[in-house]
């Protein structure tokens, strides 16, 4: 693809080439009239997008019943229909795109280890049968003698099941895991789907649509009614900017009609390294997402050090004479402190392979270990908003700039998500206020479509 080798002007600037970048041009050009410039500063789909497990999973960072105390019921459930809602919408671009990426649905498990994480979910299952959403299938062991102690209002939301089954079902034989929970999970490649769908737009929108890589934002002048950016020796003009960039960007955003932005939004993502090892193994399993919470070693209120592992399993695209299924296995993140360079060419590093090495080993441990083996391992940079809620929409403090952005470490679906409800706003719909609005004390949030 080019680089940006001219001042060009559009309706929309989407800055940011990953899948939110993406969706958010898909939707953009669907549902409105509007031409849309995207500028990616690498490759497409070569940051989170591409440095993911690829697990399609339609949770929150945070427990549902958490939201619920801060926003209410209502608008809690509401945000997690909304994300939920990324199922259809990731099937409606299939079917109308006809992309040829795999994408595996199916049911998948999570499991856990002590009363407090069952109570936790219990907790979350309760908020969404009273918001009138489907309950999760809660299954707990019947030789655990701690279901005895699993508070009396919640008993209704549990299923009894023999350990045997708990265990089959985690795919694990660590017999720490006494329940499990099901719901509806997939997994796809989403660098390899963002990659087809970009070539989709350029084919259908020849003449509204243009993407240039290799071509990193410098800076973002805003007023009104328009958005000017700097690229190297270049401008690029526009009615709107939609910042799909996950929060690492290095450029500076000046509002010369307005109250300052640049800072507030540089401190508005805090940034974790989340690790990965790749693994192969024989095709003679289907398709899977397991996530594991096991017995914290140590109390400690910081997510990097809980003990949480996921894998996803999934046939791996890129041998079709050998064909192999890829296990992607992960949980440990790192604090990337405020202000350090993230690099996505550093190494692995070893404490981090070796953890999710030992986790696979005592976990995953239905299939014989020699017939999975160690591939390659790499790390993904996540942006985390403070309330570990993604920002969609118009910026409070002028709406010629507007958000899909803090990826989080679940953000396939929110994202997609993401990028229809952007093509509201900028169609002028009126929409519905949401907990994934930008919000900001010194101004008000810009009222659309009405
Ligand atoms: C290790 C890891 C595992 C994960 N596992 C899962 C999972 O299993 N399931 C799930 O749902 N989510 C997962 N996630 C999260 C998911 O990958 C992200 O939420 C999602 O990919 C975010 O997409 P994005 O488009 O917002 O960000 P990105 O893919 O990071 O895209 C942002 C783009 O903006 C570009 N950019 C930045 N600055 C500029 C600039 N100045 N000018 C132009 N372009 C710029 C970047 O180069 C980049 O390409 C994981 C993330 C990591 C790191």
């Amino acid at each position: 693809m080019d680089r940006l080798d001219a001042d060009v002007h559009a309706d929309v600037v989407i800055v940011g080439g990953g899948i939110a970048g993406i969706t958010t041009a898909f939707f953009t050009l669907r549902n409105t009239e509007q031409s849309v410039v995207l500028l990616e500063a690498d490759k497409i789909a070569h940051g989170a997008t591409g440095h993911n497990a690829g697990q399609l999973t339609s949770y929150f960072e945070r427990p549902l019943h958490d939201l619920v105390a801060e926003f209410g019921l209502q608008r809690a459930v509401e945000a997690q229909r909304n994300v939920e809602s990324g199922w259809t919408l990731l099937d409606q671009i299939l079917a109308e795109t006809q992309l040829q990426t795999p994408v595996y649905r199916f049911t998948g498990y999570a499991g856990l280890s002590t009363l407090e994480q069952l109570v936790e979910h219990l907790k979350n299952n309760r908020c969404r049968l009273e918001g009138g959403l489907n309950a999760r299938v809660i299954m707990v062991a019947e030789e655990w003698e701690g279901r005895n102690h699993i508070p009396e209002e919640y008993r209704d939301l549990i299923t009894i099941t023999p350990h045997s089954d708990v265990l089959s079902l985690l795919e694990t034989s660590n017999e720490g895991f006494i329940a499990c929970i099901s719901a509806e999970k997939g997994c796809m490649n989403s660098a390899l789907f963002s990659e087809e769908l970009a070539g989709y737009l350029l084919s259908t929108y020849k003449d509204r649509f243009s993407l240039y890589e290799e071509s990193p934002v410098q800076s973002v002048n805003l007023t009104q009614t328009n958005a000017e950016l700097r690229v190297a020796t270049h401008t690029v003009t526009a009615t709107k900017v939609v910042l799909c960039t996950n929060g690492f960007e290095n450029f500076t955003i000046e509002n010369k009609e307005g109250p300052a932005i640049d800072t507030k939004f540089h401190h508005a993502i805090a940034g974790r390294i989340g690790y990965m090892s790749g693994y192969l193994e024989p095709l003679n399993h289907p398709p899977t997402a397991i996530s594991y919470y096991s017995e914290p070693k140590e109390k400690t209120n910081d997510p990097a050090g809980e003990q949480y592992f996921y894998l996803t399993r999934r046939p791996y695209e890129h041998d079709a004479k050998d064909p192999h299924n890829l296990i992607c296995a992960g949980g440990p993140e790192k604090v990337l402190p405020n202000g350090a360079e993230y690099s996505r060419e550093d190494y692995c590093q070893e404490d981090m392979r070796s953890r999710i090495d030992e986790f696979l080993r005592d976990n995953y441990g239905k299939h014989p270990s020699n017939e999975t083996t160690y591939a390659f391992c790499w790390h993904g940079l996540m942006g985390y908003t403070p309330n570990r809620v993604r920002r969609i929409g118009p910026e409070p403090c002028n709406p010629t700039l507007l958000y899909n952005i803090g990826c989080n470490g679940v953000g396939i679906l929110p994202s997609i998500f993401g990028g229809l409800r952007i093509s509201h706003f900028l169609r002028g719909d009126s929409v519905e206020p949401s907990i994934f609005d930008p919000d900001d004390q010194r101004c008000e949030l810009p009222e659309y479509g009405n």
